[in-house]
């Protein structure tokens, strides 16, 4: 490394650190250049991506479709209005219909968006038919989003005290326990809301019973069922969504991550029955934005066309089979997860130590807590890219362990 390239280094760090306003604890490094399945930063130094920008470049860094396409769109129209259709709003809202089993598109720029749409869409719904109800019933551990809705409809213990009052009419149920659900329903309920694999959470996943019996509570009560798939949609657990895992569909499906491949985009997908908003009671600067839409479009065709849901499903089987071989050496418990969307525990709390280690030795790994370590690459990720992962891995719980 040259010196030009540690002085500039040194002063972008120095100018974040009196710039940018303090939300998170971030490495001394600034990110410069992306390429499939490795990450480079100001100073040269190569990392391969386990995190895969937190479940969300599915094809890997600046891949050449989505060059492409934001180049071919932001000639032809960057942005026209949200009071108008475009071209690549349409065709995308058909291609998501068309490969989703839902019906109804609506599009926004980040998952928590999607679910402020889904929340605001089930009262909509016990507006109409339940007769006033509004609470919703999530899970512990569940995630949702960082919006105060959201954060309220997320079951995380730490955020309970935080900015206070939270929105009222959230009720956390664990998940897996069919009998704490129907306890918590009530007259007041209007909808039921879940991620089938909690990713913040640690990777657990919904049991089958489980999500078919909510299923058919939803039915017969007429409570709507909520999916939220924004982290395990579009091929992240071996199937293009995780709801194929279940063999039920809810009525409303959010979709966040690696719908844009990185480019900020969600969406809120509902079946027929719950195209029920009124004019002007859900909008967005930002819904339908054409250079969103034409990424999502090139993402969501690639993914498909190269059967990603497949090449995850089998390197996952591939990262958890060589997990169980050194599970004995370091002692790790609990492997677990479907496709690419997989967690182990470590012996003991040292999960920010380990990330640090590993990106030292250039791994990007992540802790969503103390305890447990979850991986998450891009979905083109290959069997010599699993094995240079476990070369760095190891290397790095060596010097730890
Ligand atoms: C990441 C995530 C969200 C929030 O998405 P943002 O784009 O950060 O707003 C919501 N739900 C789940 C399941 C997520 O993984």
């Amino acid at each position: 490394m040259d010196i030009q390239t540690e002085l500039e280094t040194a002063h972008l760090l120095a100018a974040a650190d009196t710039s940018i306003l303090t939300t998170a604890v971030r490495p001394e490094l600034v990110m410069e250049r992306g390429e499939g399945m490795y990450l480079w930063d100001t100073d040269g130094k190569q990392y391969l991506d386990f995190v895969g920008g937190w479940a969300v470049t599915c094809l890997g860094h600046s891949p050449t479709v989505i060059q492409e396409a934001l180049a071919k769109q932001s000639a032809a129209l960057v942005h026209s209005s949200p009071s108008f259709y475009n071209k690549p709003m349409i065709q995308f809202a058909k291609l998501l219909t068309d490969v989703s089993g839902y019906d109804r598109a609506f599009f926004t720029s980040s998952g928590a968006e999607a679910n402020e749409g889904a929340i605001k869409l089930a009262r909509k719904h016990g507006s109409i038919h339940r007769g006033g109800a509004f609470e919703i019933i999530t899970t512990v551990n569940g995630f949702h989003g960082r919006t105060l809705a959201t954060m309220s409809a997320t079951g995380k213990k730490l955020w309970e005290p935080l900015f206070a009052p939270k929105i009222p009419g959230f009720k956390h149920v664990p998940l897996n326990d069919l009998d704490a659900c129907l306890a918590a329903i009530n007259p007041y309920t209007c909808a039921i809301m879940l991620e089938l694999v909690q990713g913040e959470g640690g990777v657990h996943a919904a049991d089958v019973e489980y999500v078919r019996e909510l299923r058919k509570i939803c039915d017969d009560s007429g409570i709507m069922l909520i999916f939220d798939e924004i982290q395990t949609g579009f091929g992240r657990t071996g199937k293009l969504f995780a709801y194929e895992h279940y063999g039920v569909q809810a009525d409303v499906m959010t979709l966040g991550k690696g719908i844009g491949g990185g480019f900020p985009l969600s969406a809120m997908l509902t079946k027929e029955a719950f195209n029920i908003f009124d004019v002007g009671d859900q909008g967005g600067t930002y819904t339908g934005q054409p250079l969103a839409m034409a990424v999502g479009q090139a993402v969501v065709q690639e993914l498909i066309r190269l059967e990603l849901p497949l090449n995850a499903e089998q390197q996952g089987c591939y990262i958890l089979e060589r997990l169980h071989q050194i599970a004995d050496q370091y002692n790790l418990q609990h492997i677990r997860g479907k496709g690419l969307l997989l967690a182990f525990d470590l012996p003991e709390a040292v999960g920010p130590e380990l990330v640090a280690a590993c990106l030292q030795v250039g791994l990007l790994i992540n802790a969503p807590n103390p305890l447990t370590i979850r991986l998450m690459p891009p979905l083109i990720v290959s069997k010599t890219d699993i094995d240079s992962m476990f070369d760095l891995l190891c290397c790095a719980m060596d010097s730890i362990f």
